[in-house]
């Protein structure tokens, strides 16, 4: 299938969930994922209309970054080191990854030089505990939004997680109704920019159960982009 139709059956999936959850398709904003691919399929998703692109590494980022004029806002999704922070803040638009003080700090005296006076972040929550995920444990998210008050260019905007590789999307559903409920509890932290609106949570294999569960963002890889393995055979 071409990237074209992909999108368009994702498009449709999307506002069938919305539906089904009595949600407006436009509070879900489609961030596809183009760690698998290179330039030219980047071109491809924007022409079909999509604008908000995700990368996980730096490295594998750098060279789509750099090639992209078209007005796209790029997403940091991955795991941050934080001597890439300097390289990340002038080219991305948002960081969903934010999950540690040191990071925090680094992001606000690398944005202090630059002149850049918001950047916009997620705070990365491992709801499952599973031990290869990243993320802070749920309860020591208040603490550690409380913390960055010291931070003025950081704007928390919400939370992100990954859920497990399970068998069932179904499966995932307590995972993603868990940051949304750790979400509705931080509500009642003053943050002086405004609310935690966004839940970036859902992927290819269950972006549905995390729309019903109120995710605002998805983000989309193999489902759009990534080759089957028979394409790839065929080169
Ligand atoms: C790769 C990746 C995705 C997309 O995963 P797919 O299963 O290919 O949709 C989403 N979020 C993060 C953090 C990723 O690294």
């Amino acid at each position: 299938m071409d990237i074209q139709s992909r999108v368009q059956s994702v498009r449709a999936r999307i506002e069938a969930a919305c539906a089904r959850a009595g949600r407006s398709p436009q509070e879900v904003t489609l961030v596809a994922v183009t760690k698998y691919v290179g330039v030219a399929e980047v071109r491809e998703l924007i022409r079909c209309g999509i604008y908000d692109l995700g990368e996980n590494r730096l490295q594998v980022a750098l060279p789509k970054v750099e090639a992209i004029r078209e007005p796209v806002r790029w997403h940091f999704i991955g795991h941050l080191q934080t001597n890439k922070v300097k390289d990340v803040l002038p080219r991305f638009s948002m960081i969903h990854s934010l999950d540690r003080y040191a990071l925090a700090k680094e992001i606000d005296r690398r944005a202090q030089k630059m002149g850049i006076h918001e950047v916009p972040c997620l705070i990365q929550v491992n709801i499952s505990g599973e031990e290869s995920k990243g993320g802070l444990a749920p309860q020591e998210v208040k603490s550690f939004l409380e913390s960055l008050v010291e931070f003025p260019t950081l704007r928390v905007q919400g939370l992100m997680t990954m859920a497990p590789r399970v068998q069932q999307a179904e499966e995932a559903r307590p995972v993603f109704r868990g940051l949304r409920e750790l979400r509705d509890s931080l509500r009642s932290v003053h943050v002086p920019y405004g609310q935690l609106r966004e839940l970036s949570m859902g992927m290819s294999s269950d972006f549905e159960v995390a729309i019903e569960e109120g995710a605002t963002m998805v983000r989309l890889g193999s489902i759009l982009v990534k080759p089957s393995a028979r394409e790839e055979e065929r080169g």
